[in-house]
Parts: structure tokens; C-alpha cells; sequence
């Protein structure tokens, strides 16, 4: 029996002018994309009949570009930040006080917007994280263990103790709502706390608070601290979620604490947060009832947010700006952060003589201006300037490359 010739594969020749055939199309194709995107730009008077001619011999190319003109516009005005004028924003104000004073459970969710007066930068601000890292900029470290709760955490502190505010769901790691004195019961850190290391190999979870970032060797899908248990000498990890991880830790995640909140919520008030990453999480927004029985939904966010629409009122202001103003409406007085009543000190548990060195970012003093550097002076100190790793350093890039572990 004679065999059958291989039709199904092309020589090496017919090979190559296929890919080369390929390239020139793709090559002129882009020049046309070029030629017609240039002509585009020009007002209509001033095209010569030529150019003209290229529009209407090429009508699909302008279609095209003329669709990629608004997605980039929408997109655009998506990314800017808006402010109400002072007048607006009191009037929105006063109807978001009304709403609170009303409401019959009240939750807050909040994000990296509530931390920025605290110099943490947000995660899709122009400025965030986030942004800098799909420019393909670095982050510069505005060291964020010296960061301090802003006055929108002190606010959020005093709307619980004034029992007006139930539960706080964060999606923020610097831990300034358990620093602002928020009784750690009554919020759900979905996304971690620097501060915490916790060991999974005791049962129950044991947890250890430090007043010190925890996370400078942890990355995604890598969260030992390098510091052991005290009780099973079991690796210490972080608490952090990261993008692409799923959280399962009971605390100080708490997501029991947070869906429950969600459950029983009539007002949900959005801080500070682009909703991006929380639209996701379903048992949050109730999706599962008709409109009309969802919570009411209150909006402070400069850009704009996927939940926008179905906000009763979307206010833009800063979240300092809008909370002040709010406490004044609601006739409640705005304490003074004093670090040497921040919780942490209480909560922490302090470092075993040989692990002192077991990191180099700042440690927390309760006195104010007077951080120590733990390791002391010398070549690790100044590795603490650059934030390397960490809870936003890295895990966030898109489709980088799994570096080795560090020695
Ligand atoms: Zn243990």
C-alpha cells in the first residue's frame, strides 16, 4: 500500500513565506491604522481631497478607531477626580446625615482613599499603587509603619461608639482602623493587617500583633515571616491577601463578621474605596434581592465606581473633607489620635531576644517622633528605605516573573 503524502504539513519554505506573508499584512495594516488615525486628527477643513478619499476607501479602519476614541474617553473620565463644590457637597452631606441617623444598621465598607491623608498611597488613585505599577514605576516608600489613622478613622471610631455605625469591612492592610481603637469585633479586614502574623499549625489560629510591617519576605503565594511560633516552632505567615488569592483565615479577615454585617445592613456608606475589587465579593451587596430590598447605598469616592448607578447619592469629596463635615451635622466631636493610646501597644507581642533582627522595617514607638530602627545602624537599616516586597510590592504586577528566593 502506498502512503498517504503529508498534506497537513507545510514544508519549512512554505512555512516561512506563510509567517513572512503574515508580517507584511500585519505590517500594512498598521500603517493604514496609522495613515487613517493621522487624518482623523486633522479638522474635517483642512483635509486634502486625497485624505478625504483614504476615509471613505477605508471606512471599517475609521469605524474602528472612531470605537477605540470613546472606549479611551470613557475610560479617561472613569480615572478622573471629581470634587462637588463646597455648596453641593454640604447639601449632600446633610442628606448622608439624615441616612445615618436613620438607619437601623449601618455598615461601612472602606478603602486605600481613607488612608491617603495617613501618606499611604491608594491603590487606583492616579497616584496608587496600582497605577504606578502598570506604568511600570517603582514605589517609593513613605514609610508606612509611621503612618497614623486619618481623621476619617477616628470619625468611623466615634459612629460605633456612638452605636450609629454596626460593622466596618476594609479592604485596607495598614491596620489604622484596629490603630484608631475600632474594637477589632466589629470590622472585617478582608485583604489582611501588616501588623499581624499569625501561626496556622496551632489550633485555634494563633495570632501575634507586632509594631512592625510584617510583611517584607512574604509575596503571593509566599507568606512566611521567617519568625516561628512561640508554642510549636511552626512557621509564622502573614495575614495579607493578595490579588489572585483567596482569604481563609478567620481573623482578622473575618468575612463570618462581614457577611453577617451585609445580611442585616439597611445603609451601606462606601469610603473611600473604587469598588473594583469589593463589587466581587456577592455576599456584600445583597445581589441576591430584588433592588427595592437591598441596602441603600451611599458613595464618597473622587473617581467613579462600578456601583455608581446604583448608589442613592454618590459624593465627591476627599474622606477627611466629607467626615468632618458629617460629625459636625451629626453633632459628634472628633477626638485627637493619641499614639500613646493607639491599641496596638497593647495588643502586641514583643519580639524573643534572637528575633530582633529578623526584620529591618521601622517599629512603632508610643511616643511620637521617636521610632526605632530596630536592627540598629548599619547596612540593614538602609535596606529599609526601599520597600521591597511586602503586602503592595509585589503579587500585584502583571505576569511577572516568579523571582528565587531571597537567601
Ligand atoms: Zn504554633
Amino acid at each position: 500500500m502506498e502512503e498517504e503524502p503529508d498534506v497537513g504539513a507545510p514544508s519549512r519554505t512554505e512555512r516561512k513565506a506563510l509567517e513572512k506573508a503574515k508580517i507584511l499584512e500585519r505590517e500594512s495594516e498598521r500603517k493604514l491604522i496609522r495613515l487613517v488615525g493621522r487624518v482623523l486628527k486633522k479638522p474635517e477643513a483642512e483635509r486634502s481631497e486625497e485624505e478625504a478619499g483614504v476615509l471613505l476607501l477605508h471606512r471599517d479602519t475609521v469605524e474602528e478607531l472612531c470605537k477605540r476614541q470613546v472606549r479611551r474617553n470613557v475610560l479617561k473620565r472613569k480615572q478622573e477626580e471629581l470634587y462637588d463644590d463646597a455648596d453641593e457637597l454640604k447639601s449632600k452631606v446633610k442628606q448622608l446625615a439624615a441616612a445615618v441617623e436613620q438607619a437601623k444598621h449601618l455598615v461601612i465598607y472602606t478603602g486605600a482613599g481613607i488612608s491617603t491623608a495617613a501618606s499611604i498611597p491608594d491603590y487606583r488613585g492616579p497616584n496608587g499603587v496600582w497605577t504606578q505599577l502598570q506604568k511600570g514605576r517603582t514605589i517609593s516608600s513613605s514609610d508606612l509603619s509611621k503612618a497614623e489613622p486619618t481623621l476619617t478613622h477616628i470619625c468611623i471610631r466615634m459612629l460605633h461608639k456612638e452605636k450609629l455605625v454596626k460593622h466596618v469591612v476594609s479592604q485596607n492592610c495598614d491596620g489604622l482602623h484596629v490603630r484608631s481603637g475600632l474594637p477589632r469585633h466589629a470590622l472585617s479586614e478582608l485583604h489582611g493587617n501588616m501588623f499581624i502574623e499569625v501561626c496556622t499549625s496551632c489550633s485555634p489560629v494563633r495570632e501575634c500583633v507586632r509594631l512592625f510591617d510584617v510583611t517584607e519576605r512574604t509575596s503571593l503565594h509566599r507568606h512566611g515571616t521567617g519568625r516561628r511560633c512561640s508554642h510549636c516552632r511552626g512557621e509564622l505567615k502573614d495575614t495579607i491577601v493578595h490579588f489572585g488569592e483567596r482569604g481563609t483565615l478567620e481573623q482578622p479577615l473575618n468575612w463570618k463578621g462581614a457577611a453577617e454585617a451585609a445580611e442585616m445592613a439597611d445603609v451601606i456608606l462606601c469610603l473611600g474605596s473604587s469598588l473594583k475589587v469589593l463589587k466581587k465579593y456577592a455576599c456584600l451587596w445583597c445581589m441576591n434581592r430584588p433592588a427595592s430590598k437591598r441596602p441603600k447605598l451611599y458613595i464618597v469616592n473622587l473617581q467613579w465606581t462600578p456601583k455608581d448607578d446604583l448608589a442613592v447619592l454618590k459624593i465627591h469629596g476627599k474622606c477627611d473633607d466629607v467626615m468632618s463635615l458629617l460629625m459636625k451635622e451629626l453633632g459628634v466631636q472628633i477626638p485627637v489620635y493619641d499614639r500613646a493610646e493607639d491599641p496596638i501597644f497593647s495588643l502586641a507581642t514583643s519580639l524573643l531576644s534572637e528575633e530582633v533582627n529578623s526584620h529591618t522595617r521601622e517599629v512603632i514607638s508610643p511616643h511620637n517622633g521617636q521610632e526605632v530602627c530596630s536592627p540598629g545602624p548599619g547596612d540593614r537599616a538602609e535596606e529599609a528605605t526601599a520597600v521591597q516586597g511586602g503586602w503592595f510590592g509585589r503579587g500585584y504586577g502583571k505576569g511577572r516573573k516568579k523571582k528565587k528566593k531571597a537567601a
